[in-house]
């Protein structure tokens, strides 16, 4: 709900609040975020806060620098933590141009653009329930990252006196007092392993959760000496950490716009076609929902991160299962994603994916129920089942030929991608590892 100035200035007195933080995202998903004293409330509801969008990620060059930052006040909310030094409250914001048209760079700007053109066609909300996972590593005397996981457990394993366990309840508590409805929270495959999930909500939202949910744990994390990473493959030889991204369409009349009672799937027209765009386009938005280099190491098969383009009601190895739910829970899991994504562009990316199913009937190819990773090469050749790029070169290859997809981020969004990410690649491709030296330093 949106709160007007005037119950804001009083929350802010009845609150103690001290500090206003200010937050937006950059193109590689980094939250960048400015505090300012409450003595600037006013300005900032005014819409006058500046800041040098030159020295932001994938903004703008040096000469155009001057952006404002424009708050959200739906999303304004107290942190449950800081309380000696008075609270802090934080809102997230939109960029604005000097003459206040909206930056057309500012990822939240462009999900909302795409979000107009799904409700030109008809919709209300595109919800979004994000599975984030992530990992707790143990920190040294220096305060360091090490690679040593905390426990021994595993999938939804519960050992008394875990440190993990505890920090986890805490992360739990900390995001129902900033008002999410935490579905559910446990122990992943992985040791050190775990994912929280929150109840869906229409994508603007959702991104902006999933923001401050990465921001929450890693703070809890670190009241315990822990830290907790999103990066999607920390350890070889173990699971990674994926972000399922579950997703519906919603009518304006509140109808989940999946849902048909009398389709043998009870799945609707419009999930079949939207079903076919994430089909269609699934290896280009790969490189916006798995944007960096480690991300194509989760992408093999044996972790239960799928591997080839193909979707199912029954099992879970494929890109998109579609879980048994019907009636308003009528949803596609896209298994794809991982937690290094910028939210905001990956999920532009996938409604855009849908949108053009939709727009031009694409059918839902690819339904396979037996379990893929069995099949030979041969065999998913003659189904015709792609692979999901095996490298982040590959995936921006697709990215690059695919008009849909790189046109979900805007012109502006889409150089700046291209450009970081080959850098991030060439950076990448020219580093000797130690594998290499392990592997071929005797041999040769
Ligand atoms: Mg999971
Ligand atoms: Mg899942």
């Amino acid at each position: 709900q949106k709160l007007t100035k005037d119950e804001v200035r009083t929350m802010v007195k009845d609150e103690n609040i001290r500090f206003l933080r200010v937050m937006f995202t950059d193109l590689l998903g980094t939250i960048k975020s400015v505090d300012l004293p409450v003595s600037q409330l006013d300005k900032l509801m005014d819409n006058k806060i500046m800041f040098d969008g030159s020295s932001i990620d994938g903004f703008v060059r040096i000469e155009e620098s001057d952006m404002y930052l424009y708050p959200d006040m739906s999303t304004w909310l107290v942190f449950p933590w800081g309380a000696e030094h008075g609270k802090v409250a934080r809102v997230i914001c939109s960029v604005h141009m000097t003459d206040g048209t909206p930056f057309e760079g500012d990822p939240r700007n462009n999900l909302k653009r795409v979000l107009q053109d799904m409700q030109k066609m008809g919709f209300k909300d595109f919800n979004i329930g994000p599975e984030p996972e992530f990992f707790l590593f143990k920190t040294d005397a220096d305060g360091n990252t090490t690679t040593n996981v905390n426990d021994k457990e595993n999938y939804f394993d519960m050992e008394p006196a875990d440190v993990g366990e505890d920090c986890r309840r805490d992360i739990v508590l900390a995001l129902e007092k900033m008002g999410f409805d935490v579905e559910a929270a446990h122990h992943e495959v992985a040791p050190g392993q775990h994912e929280v999930d929150f109840k869906y909500a229409d994508a603007l939202e959702a991104a902006d959760n999933i923001q401050t949910f990465k921001l929450i744990v890693k703070t809890i994390a670190k009241k315990y000496g822990l830290h907790a990473t999103f990066m999607p493959k920390p350890l070889s030889g173990i699971n990674g950490s994926g972000m399922h991204l579950n997703m519906s369409l919603f009518d304006k009349d509140g109808h989940n716009a999946f849902y048909d009672e009398n389709d043998e799937k009870q799945l609707s027209q419009t999930a079949y076609h939207f079903l076919g765009g994430l089909m269609k386009h699934a290896r280009s938005y790969t490189a916006i929902c798995n944007p960096i280099v480690n991300s194509y190491k989760r992408l093999v098969p044996g972790y239960e991160a799928p591997v080839y383009v193909a979707w199912s009601t029954s099992n879970r190895s494929p890109l998109i299962r579609i879980p048994s739910d019907r009636g308003m829970g009528t949803r596609l899991e896209l298994r794809s994603a991982d937690p290094s994504a910028n939210p905001y562009l990956a999920i532009a990316a996938v409604l855009e994916a849908g949108l053009d199913g939709l727009r031009n009937q694409l059918p839902p190819i690819h339904e396979v129920d037996e379990n893929i990773y069995k099949m030979t090469s041969a065999e998913r050749d003659k189904k015709d089942i792609r692979n999901l790029p095996d490298t982040l070169h590959n995936a921006l290859k697709s990215l690059a030929e695919d008009d849909v997809i790189n046109g979900s981020m805007g012109a502006h969004i889409y150089h700046s991608f291209m450009e970081a990410k080959t850098r991030e690649y060439d950076a990448y491709r020219q580093h000797v590892s130690d594998w290499e030296r392990q592997r071929y330093m005797d041999q040769y």
